[in-house]
């Protein structure tokens, strides 16, 4: 019986070139797994993209001076060579940029709107005066309050991997000026994550070929329970919130890039249609 295997392998950060740690931790052994597959017969649809959006890059951009798209269009394109000169057999890899990754994302945002799973919320986030804006993850830093770092972000701490919130860090400094921000206050949108907790404890629970390493860290993070998390950002650079009044914001990158596996297989069999319809138009003149 064929079988139907998808491969969704990780995005790449679109900031930076790849490395041969990306190559064997990621790729090949995906690339191996789809050559495998498809050579048993079996129907295989390998996809990932770019990751492009978020603060990485708009940092990266401000500090050498150029567009955030032309940073990601860099990467892109060299990932693109990559995979042709290493013969990654991708199906197809795309980038977050596109009009389809946006749309069905938008979508994907409606959806949960609808139906309680986002909701609006005011939050207070850290504003650097000097620089007159809101310093959204990578753009604050400060001490971590798990661990001893002084190095912590806003999103996240490097060195205990725990995910942070802005004014969860101590001694906070924009990462520009290195001024005190000041708090005010802003509308966000919060996606109910631990409304899925139980959901999602039972999926991994009869997940029983994962590597136990993998089960054992995704389920000691499912224990410390699952929190509401802000899916907005006060930026300009990301894909549009579809409703009016929130021009000043965008959808955070990492609640849009992980949409990117069904947004691109979307993609995927929307231009095999099209490429089918235009071969039978062909045949019948
Ligand atoms: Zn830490
Ligand atoms: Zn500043």
């Amino acid at each position: 019986m064929i079988q139907r295997i998808f491969i969704g392998v990780a995005w790449p950060y679109a900031n930076g070139p790849l490395h041969l740690g990306h190559i064997a931790g990621a790729y090949l052994p995906a690339d191996i797994f789809a050559r495998y597959h498809r050579m048993k017969g079996n129907e295989v649809l390998m996809v990932s993209g770019s990751d492009q959006h978020g603060t990485p890059i708009t940092i990266r951009a401000e500090q050498e001076g150029m567009e955030p798209s032309e940073i990601a269009t860099r990467y892109h394109t060299q990932f693109l060579k990559s995979w042709q000169e290493l013969g990654i057999s991708f199906d197809l890899f795309t980038r977050t940029g596109t009009d389809n990754h946006a749309r069905v994302a938008q979508d994907i945002f409606l959806k949960l709107l609808d139906r309680g799973y986002i909701y609006k919320d005011s939050m207070s986030q850290p504003y650097c005066l000097k620089c007159q804006r809101f310093l959204p993850d990578r753009y604050i830093e400060g001490a971590c309050p798990h661990c001893s770092s002084i190095k912590a972000r806003g999103d996240q701490c490097d060195e205990c991997g725990r995910t942070l919130d802005p004014d969860d860090l101590i001694e906070p400094f924009c990462r520009f000026c290195e001024g005190k921000p000041k708090m005010r206050e802003t509308e966000h949108f919060y996606f109910r994550l631990d409304a899925f907790q139980e959901d999602l404890e039972e999926y991994v629970e009869k997940k029983e070929f994962w590597r136990p390493n993998v089960k054992n860290f995704t389920m000691n993070w499912l224990r410390e329970g699952l929190r509401r998390r802000p899916v907005t950002r006060d930026m300009e650079w990301g894909i549009d919130i579809p409703i009016p009044g929130y021009e000043s914001k965008r959808i955070y990158v990492w609640f849009e890039a992980v949409m990117g596996y069904f947004t691109c297989s979307k993609e995927y069999w929307r231009r095999r249609a099209a490429a089918a319809s235009s071969r039978f138009m062909k045949m019948n003149g």
